[in-house]
C-alpha cells in the first residue's frame, strides 16, 4: 500500500508490507506453501508464480516491509550469513580487494579467512572505530555499526563519503541498529545487509538474512545469485518473520529503554569493567551514534573478569537465559570468548529483552551479588 512519507515508526512497522484491503481476506494473508504452482497448460507466463526458489508470494510481502522500512528494494535469504555471503561472493572477483570490519560478526572474517582468500582476493580488515583505510582501489567495503559485539560505532556518512570517492561499493551490516535505528541507504551506504534472525524478528524463533539496495543493476546480480543458489527462507519463516515485524517499534522501545538502565547499573558497580552501550553518556561510541543513530539497540557488553563468574552470575539470574544471539523478546546473555570471538575471557554481551524494567535490574543485581 501506499502511505504518506511522514507516518511514524510503529505505524509504519504495522502497515509494512500489507496488501491493499480484500473483502473475506486476512489482514496479513497466511504464507503460502508451495514448492511449483500450476503453470498455464501453455506455458509459464511472466506475472505468474512458478517456482518458490524464484517466486513466493510470502517472500514478496516480507520484502516490501523490510524494503519499506529499510527505503530501498530488498531480497531475503535463509539467513544473514547467506545474505552476506552472496553479496560478497556476486560483487568480488578474483584479484579483487576488500575491506570487512576487523571486530564485527565472527563468520565473516572466518569465511573471508577460508573462502575469500583461497579465491584470489585479498582481504583487509578496519576496525570499526576508526582510521579507516583509504579505499582506492578496493571494490566492496563492508561496515558494520553498531559492531557486534564489542559495540563501538562507525560514521556511516563520512566513510560513504570516501567510499564514493574512490568508486568502492559500499555495503553496512545494519543487523544490531535495526532499520527503525538507522537508515545506511539515506546515509550514503549503496546496499544494506542484515541479519533478520535478531531484534528484526525478534521472537528467537526463526533465521533470517535481507540485502536492500536502490542499485537495480546490483539488485539484479543479487536477485541472480539467490536464484543460482537457492538461499530462501521456507514460507512459514517468512511469514512469520513478517508478522513479528509489526511489533518492532514496540520491541525496540522496550529493550532500548531496558539497556539504558541497565548499562547505567552496570556502571555504577565497581565489581563490572568495560561497560558498552553506545547509549551511555562518557562511552567511545556516544557522540557518533547520538548524531547517526534514531534509537540505540538493547545490547550491553561488558567484562566479569572470567568464564567462571561468568557462569555464577549467569546460575544466579532467574530472567537472563544463557544464550547466544541477540534481539529477542527475552533477556540474554553470552559469553563471546566460549565461541571463538577475539574478546576477552569474561567479556559478556547481555541482550535486553521486554522484561518490565525493574524486574530485570533487580534479578541482574542479585546475579552478580551472587557471582563473587
Ligand atoms: C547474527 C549476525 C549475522 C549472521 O546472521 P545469521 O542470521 O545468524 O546467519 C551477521 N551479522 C551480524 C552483525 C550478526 O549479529
Amino acid at each position: 500500500m501506499d502511505h504518506p512519507a511522514d507516518y511514524q515508526d510503529s505505524t509504519r512497522c504495522v502497515q509494512a508490507g500489507l496488501p491493499e484491503p480484500v473483502p473475506g481476506e486476512p489482514l496479513l494473508p497466511g504464507p503460502v506453501f508451495a514448492a511449483p504452482y500450476h503453470l498455464d497448460p501453455a506455458g509459464p507466463a511472466p506475472d505468474q508464480d512458478g517456482y518458490a526458489r524464484m517466486d513466493s508470494p510470502t517472500r514478496r510481502r516480507l520484502e516490501s516491509a523490510i524494503g519499506s522500512l529499510e527505503g530501498g528494494d530488498c531480497l531475503v535469504f535463509a539467513s544473514g550469513q547467506s545474505a552476506i555471503t552472496g553479496l560478497l561472493l556476486s560483487v568480488l572477483r578474483p584479484g579483487d580487494t576488500t575491506v570487512l570490519p576487523a571486530d564485527g560478526y565472527y563468520t565473516v572474517r572466518e569465511f573471508a579467512a577460508s573462502t575469500l582468500r583461497a579465491q584470489g582476493l585479498a582481504v583487509m580488515l578496519a576496525p570499526t572505530a576508526g582510521p579507516y583505510p583509504p579505499l582506492v582501489g578496493v571494490r566492496l567495503a563492508l561496515l558494520e555499526t553498531p559492531a557486534n559485539p564489542g559495540l563501538d560505532v562507525c560514521d556511516i556518512a563520512a566513510v560513504a563519503a570516501i567510499a564514493r570517492a574512490a568508486g568502492t561499493l559500499l555495503a553496512v551490516d545494519n543487523t544490531t541498529a535495526t532499520p527503525l535505528g538507522q537508515q545506511p541507504l539515506a546515509l550514503g551506504a549503496d546496499v544494506v545487509v542484515g541479519s533478520g534472525t535478531k531484534a528484526l524478528a525478534g521472537h528467537s524463533d526463526l533465521l533470517l538474512g535481507y540485502l536492500v539496495t536502490r542499485n537495480e543493476a546490483l539488485l539484479a546480480r543479487l536477485r541472480q545469485w539467490r536464484n543460482q543458489t537457492g538461499a530462501v527462507p521456507g514460507a512459514f519463516d517468512a511469514w512469520l518473520a513478517h508478522r513479528s515485524l509489526a511489533t518492532l517499534d514496540l520491541r525496540l522501545s522496550r529493550q532500548s529503554a531496558n539497556a539504558a538502565a541497565v548499562a547505567a547499573m552496570l556502571a555504577s558497580r565497581t565489581d563490572v569493567d568495560g561497560v558498552r552501550w553506545p547509549g551511555l553518556p562518557g562511552d567511545p561510541s556516544y557522540a557518533v551514534a547520538a548524531r547517526q543513530m534514531r534509537r540505540i539497540p538493547g545490547v550491553v557488553s561488558f567484562d566479569l573478569g572470567s568464564a567462571e563468574r561468568v557462569a555464577r552470575f549467569l546460575r544466579g539470574c532467574r530472567l537472563v537465559a544463557a544464550a547466544t544471539s541477540f534481539g529477542g523478546v527475552h533477556t540474554t546473555a553470552d559469553r563471546r570468548a566460549q565461541w571463538g570471538d577475539d574478546v576477552a575471557e569474561g567479556f559478556v554481551r547481555l541482550s535486553c529483552g521486554i522484561e518490565d524494567t525493574d524486574d530485570l535490574l533487580a534479578d541482574l543485581s542479585a546475579g552478580l551479588d551472587g557471582a563473587g
